[in-house]
């Protein structure tokens, strides 16, 4: 192998890291390095006392490619201090390398963690490492604590979510001067063909914690969604809230792999104490996103909290396994992007929880820590101006005439012990609708539930959350297919209306229009021409629902929206009813619940595309479709003004298996 070989590859690194500690007050934090002599007179098997005589168990005869017998239980015995190496037999030296994990280590001797500066960590002559005053000089126990801890981090991430640094290298250095040596990095090279861990010169060991924490930094820069975030002082404009969670989950990793809520990052020696999930205010930092802290500099680190209270407040409700709790976690994060934000965090973690196929108890625990953390739907409401026009048309376009809208207004206020959101309902006004035309409204600023239900018993009801802002320019709420289809009477004379096409968009029914943003996905034209039954025939053709209402078509019992935990749907046997939960400051696992409509639907097999599965096409136009290799969730689509089938963003239901119809208490 050639002489400099590592160097060469260290010289093409370009680093692009992120900042974990924080630039606090310039306590030193003097870590008082003990040099190898001074431990060896110690004789202790403590940390210190490895560096006494510290042999590598890598094998003598020069075989480069040994691993090693090491080290992955006890590197410490009876104070030698193993590790894994690599011998270079034309140097004639052995370096501290772990070839089955691709660790390289360095030490970077004070100077700032440049590619130039890595120094490789080596014994020459024989593999007792330090047995020179050259070598010892390397302060070599810092380089063998971190290939040991960071080896066991590395050994978690792997067996638990089958994730290490993909094949690549992750160079890890100590010594860092960067920052007064007081910080610790974690993050990959600009290519990402390479990971990387810096440990500053004035950071005290041991300091397993913040390891854990920038390693999961290295596994999030693989998986790309904090890419984007750029070195601390840097010019580029950093997005505070993807910061915030990429150094929560970085956090939310320590608290799983070291077993505990409350990280201790005073090793850093830059000030930073520690950052505890469970009681994140203790030590100033915040319960709940929105919490302004002191300095704005320190957003990031100091909001981190919560996003580990939220997994903190998960793991609390017992509703998870500690396997399935941290799988959910992964799976979230690596599914993020660059420049997430909150809500996209949560909705990740909604959307983790439908691929694991969790239970309603497990969904409703995931809702409630978010809530209290105040990462909630109601604070992604879709803004509207104060001025609104509420525009309802049946099914051929017409004014409808005969529907009721309630509005009630949604405060966020108090806290449990400080730590959880309560939202307060509060009845606003009621508008009885008899007139074939758009009603006006006029709202304050606020955030607002919605209701609007058609008089004519057992049928629709639209439920929006919005947010007022005058600011905005939105100022139109339109429904369509607003009556009873089989009441054939209005012509198509369509007396249309000066209604704006603005917003588009959720002309679902059931589904909850609360979060906008729906009519992506274009649905294939698959056009269902016919004048979908009224509502007499809830037989069907289907052959699967021959007759006994529990006939296995797929849709049978419970489903719930993630968007809205006050709707709920149970299927029976070609009838769909809607139970719904306007108070909003009950708790989620309230079940006081009111029924809505019921209404037919029948059953028709999906092909080609979207197959093999079935629909339940209501008569209104919406079907939900259920495909064989989803069975826990409903895709909502319905049909739009150019009779194509849109997928409703916001209105997959998801099986609840916790409880039955028999549970609810209905009002
Ligand atoms: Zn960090």
């Amino acid at each position: 192998m050639k002489k400099y070989v590592v160097y060469t590859i260290v010289a093409a690194m370009i680093l692009s890291l992120v900042s974990c500690g924080e630039s606090g007050s310039r306590t030193a934090a003097a870590a008082k390095d003990a040099t190898p002599k001074d431990a060896a007179a110690t004789g202790s098997s403590a940390l210190a006392a490895s560096l006494a005589a510290t042999e590598l168990a890598a094998s003598p005869n020069g075989d480069y490619s040994t691993m090693g017998t090491l080290a992955e239980e006890s590197p410490v015995i009876d104070g030698i201090y193993t590790a894994p190496v690599e011998y270079k037999a034309d140097e004639g030296k052995y370096y501290l390398t772990d070839l089955k994990r691709r660790f390289r280590v360095g030490n970077f001797n004070g100077k700032t963690s440049k590619d130039e500066n890595f120094k490789p960590v080596y014994s020459a002559g024989n593999s007792i490492f330090g047995d020179t005053e050259e070598e010892a000089d390397q302060e070599l126990y810092k380089g063998f604590y971190l290939t040991t801890e960071i080896g066991k981090i590395r050994d978690y991430f792997l067996k638990s979510f089958g994730v290490d640094t993909q094949g690549h290298t992750l160079f890890i250095g100590y010594n860092d001067g960067k920052e007064d040596g007081k910080n610790a990095y974690g993050g990959v090279g600009e290519d990402k063909t390479y990971s990387t861990i810096y440990v500053g010169k004035n950071v005290s060991f041991p300091c397993r914690d913040i390891l854990a924490h920038e390693y999961t930094h290295t596994i999030q820069y693989m998986h790309h969604f904090v890419q984007d975030v750029n070195e601390k002082g840097s010019e580029v404009k950093i997005d505070e809230e993807t910061v915030t969670i990429s150094e929560g989950l970085a956090d939310v990793f320590a608290c799983f792999y070291t077993g505990k809520w409350d990280l201790d990052f005073t090793p850093l020696g830059n000030g930073v104490a520690h950052r505890n999930a469970a009681n994140p205010s203790g030590n100033h930092k915040a319960n709940i996103h929105d919490e302004v802290k002191s300095s704005e500099k320190e957003y990031g680190y100091n909001y981190a909290t919560c996003i580990s209270r939220a997994a903190y407040l998960m793991s609390e409700s017992k509703a998870f396994t500690k396997e399935a709790l941290q799988s959910l976690w992964f799976d979230a994060m690596v599914s993020l992007t660059a420049h997430c934000k909150y809500t996209d965090l949560r909705e990740a973690m909604e959307k983790a929880a439908i691929r694991a196929k969790m239970t309603g108890k497990q969904k409703l625990a995931l809702a409630n820590a978010f809530d209290a953390v105040g990462i909630s739907h109601f604070d992604t409401a879709a803004k509207y101006n104060g001025d609104i026009e509420v525009a309802i048309y049946d099914h051929e376009n017409n004014f409808y005439d005969d529907y009721k809208v309630e509005i009630y207004r949604l405060i966020k206020d108090s806290r449990d012990n400080g730590a959880t959101w309560n939202y307060t309902t509060t009845f606003v006004e009621s508008h009885d609708r008899n007139k074939p035309e758009p009603l006006q409204l006029h709202l304050d600023e606020g955030t607002y539930r919605i209701l609007i239900s058609d008089n004519s018993p057992g049928q629709k009801i639209v439920d929006y959350t919005i947010a007022v802002d005058p600011a905005s320019g939105k100022r139109l709420i339109e429904e369509r297919n607003f009556d009873v289809p089989d009441s054939e009477d209005a012509g198509p004379g369509d007396s249309d209306g000066e209604a704006e096409p603005e917003d588009s968009g959720d002309s679902d029914g059931e589904a909850e229009p609360e979060d906008s943003g729906d009519s992506d996905d274009a649905a294939e034209p698959e056009d269902s021409g016919d004048e979908a039954a009224g509502p007499g025939d809830s037989q069907g053709e289907s052959e699967e629902d021959g007759g006994d209402g529990e006939s296995s078509d797929g849709f049978q019992g419970l489903w719930i929206t993630f968007s809205s935990m006050g709707t709920l749907y149970y299927f029976d046997g070609g009838k769909v009813t809607c139970y719904s939960k306007t108070d909003y400051s009950a708790p989620v696992s309230d079940r006081h619940y009111t029924k809505k409509w019921t209404r037919n639907y029948i059953v028709e097999d999906l092909s080609g595309a979207d197959g093999p599965g079935r629909a339940a096409v209501l008569e209104s136009g919406i079907e939900y479709r259920l495909i064989d290799g989803s069975p826990d969730v409903l895709d909502c689509y319905f049909l739009d003004e150019n009779n194509r089938y849109q997928l409703s963003g916001s209105g997959s239901l998801m099986r609840v298996t916790d409880y039955t119809i028999d549970d609810l208490i209905l009002q």
